[in-house]
């Protein structure tokens, strides 16, 4: 394979994982779901955890870091983490060899692999120790993953802007989440500044990165209790045609499923 390669396994509160492959270094962006799901989703798209190159993690919650101490245990694999994320997931890992872990600096690319993938954690607001986004570099364009995003921070869109293919959280709908059985509490948690981006938000970040050139643009990390899949594409559809912006015409957006593979997306 020439190209990239880019597939959510799995996206959601629930869990998430997403391969970003280009030529021999292959790589997960956060591992919050089983291994045997990660190994059985990579299977059915031609891929294999023993051939990737390590494992890069967002943010200690475990619906990204789960399964990173089983990764590192049975395949030995590299984990790359920023410090602060590191101290706060090292009590989850259970026992892991040391020499996997490649600490990198926030806000500063570092490379993985033989052949060049470029990667930068730019720090997001969300309550953990230290979030970040990822955009990776590649041959074949940049392919950003920005989840668990308080707010849609314009000093960090900036940062991501340019990528060909943006990974964007449409967690949840304000209605739904403000009529839903959960507390108080954790609906202030959900909306507020270091919690979740709403469908709206979303879409405000997606118009922000489509005026910056993106074309492409994966809905990610759909709430379960408080969102669902139509929704979120319509509010966003609805709200970009404000700015005359058309879904299919000017840009295209799929959203990353909940429980199975979605369709891989490939750059050349
Ligand atoms: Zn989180
Ligand atoms: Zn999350």
């Amino acid at each position: 394979m020439t190209g990239v390669k880019i597939c959510a396994l799995r996206s959601g509160s629930s869990g998430n994982a997403i391969f970003v492959g280009s030529g021999s270094t292959k790589i997960l962006i956060d591992a919050g779901v089983s291994l045997r799901d990660i190994e059985d989703a990579l299977k059915s798209i031609g891929e294999s955890a023993s051939e990737l190159t390590g494992v890069l993690v967002t943010h200690e919650h475990s619906d990204h870091g789960r399964s990173v101490g089983a990764l590192m245990r049975r395949y030995q694999m590299p984990l790359y983490v920023n410090q602060g994320t590191y101290q706060a997931l090292r009590y989850q890992l259970g026992k892991y060899p040391e020499h996997l872990v490649h600490i990198f600096d926030s806000n500063q690319p570092f490379t993985i692999g033989q052949e060049a993938m470029q990667a930068t954690g730019f720090r997001t607001s969300h309550d953990a120790a230290e979030s970040v986004a990822f955009k990776i570099e590649t041959a074949q364009g940049a392919v950003s993953v920005c989840t668990d995003l308080g707010w849609p921070d314009p000093v960090l869109l900036d940062q991501l802007a340019g990528s060909r293919v943006i990974y964007v959280e449409a967690n949840y709908d304000p209605t739904l989440l403000a009529a839903g059985p959960y507390p108080q509490m954790l609906k202030q948690r959900i909306s507020g500044e270091f919690g979740h981006l709403s469908n709206d938000d979303s879409a405000r970040a997606i118009a922000h990165f489509l005026s910056r050139g993106t074309e492409r643009f994966v809905l990610s990390h759909l709430s379960k209790e408080n969102n669902y899949p139509e929704l979120a594409m319509s509010t966003v559809r609805d709200q970009l045609a404000l700015q005359q912006a058309r879904i299919g015409e000017h840009l295209q957006v799929s959203i990353a499923r909940r429980f199975s593979v979605s369709t891989p997306i490939e750059l050349s």
